[in-house]
């Protein structure tokens, strides 16, 4: 089920750059159901499924990286300061509790900032920058935190999912772990089944710098269709309007993209699919290249025909991103009738 491999996956940290637990954990989940898995030199974990005779090859990936920070600097009284890696919103940031990673082992921080009693007047509404705020480790002094960090080491919000109402779960890294565990519970439900195509599962890394592990992936999977699953955002709620990015709600369905980043053709099958089997779906268009692993796919080699399918999601890059189950298992249903049709 979405709900457990989703919860599973959740509690893996994948900082962008160091994904290696996460990619291991689908590595270890799919071998059983695909013929071959490999690791390229950049990290993303390929799983290989034979197809019974077209020959296609259809490349299906969720990006296993999620937005962290990076320790840059140990001050004289033990307090750590840090950069974000990824599109991280600093002004989040204050107060958050993190975890550092390091060797293996993990340590818990407090992001601090001085509170509001303390601030000149004129900081009340200002951003606040990394580079003013640190990790207070609770430690006495430069040399303790040292024997616990070190510079370089990955920096992830220190958060556990629960669920609101409606099949709302709340937690850090649904962006993409939910696209993530539907292509994991996709993958499990066409072992039994008759496909066609070739099809390969690629966890991929490093999303959130620039999609730059699935441009790898794709140069040695060469695909004829690609397919990612990935979130989107969702303006169901105050302060955002749907003039500016579409009608997008959460619980309303899996979302189907259209635009010049995606194969026209396929965006079509994907909603003709959905229409036939009843599946709830909601319509996005993105009229420049998305921002996800399909812009550099659609690029590799002599070009390729893509397609995005995505979860929609509150609060993207923050520690409590909120996305319904529900669009996660339209999603899982579109992808699996589409594996299984032919094209
Ligand atoms: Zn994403």
């Amino acid at each position: 089920m979405i709900k457990d491999i989703l919860l599973d996956i959740l509690a893996i940290p994948s900082p962008s750059g160091n994904e290696q637990l996460l990619t291991k954990k689908f590595a270890d989940f799919v071998a059983p159901m695909v013929d071959r898995v490999t690791v390229d030199t950049i990290g993303n974990v390929i799983a290989y499924r034979k197809g019974n005779g077209s020959g296609k090859r259809v490349m299906i990936v969720a990006h296993a990286d999620e937005v962290a920070m990076m320790v840059t600097y140990i001050d004289d009284n033990g307090f750590v300061h840090f950069q974000e890696v990824g599109a991280v919103d600093t002004n989040i940031l204050p107060e958050q509790i993190v975890e550092i990673h390091h060797v293996g082992k993990t340590v818990a921080g407090v992001i601090g900032k001085k509170p509001l009693h303390l601030q000149e007047k004129s900081e009340y509404a200002k951003d606040w920058a990394t580079e003013e705020l640190w990790i207070d480790l609770g430690v006495k002094s430069k040399a303790e935190a040292e024997k616990l960090v070190e510079v370089g080491d990955y920096i992830t919000y220190k958060t556990q999912p629960f669920f609101l109402q409606s099949n709302n779960i709340v937690s850090k890294s649904l962006d993409d772990k939910s696209g993530l565990a539907v292509m994991m519970e996709v993958a499990q439900c066409l072992k039994d089944e008759s496909v066609d195509d070739d099809i390969y599962f690629v966890a991929s890394v490093q999303e959130e710098l620039g999609a730059r592990g699935a441009q790898v992936a794709a140069q040695s999977i060469k695909p004829d269709i690609a397919i990612a699953v990935d979130t989107t955002h969702a303006v169901d709620y105050p302060s955002v309007s749907p003039e500016r990015i579409g009608d997008i709600s959460l619980g309303k369905g899996v979302v189907v993209t259209k635009g010049p980043n995606i194969d026209l053709s396929l965006a079509q099958q994907l909603t003709k699919i959905a229409r036939e089997s009843d599946i709830n779906f909601q319509l996005q268009a993105i009229s420049h290249q998305t921002g996800s692993d399909i812009n550099p796919i659609q690029l590799v080699e002599a070009g390729v025909k893509t397609a995005l399918l995505s979860i929609p999601l509150r609060y993207m890059h923050s520690p409590n991103e909120v996305a319904c189950l529900e669009d996660m298992m339209s999603a899982g249903e579109l992808l699996k009738k589409f594996c299984m049709s032919s094209h």
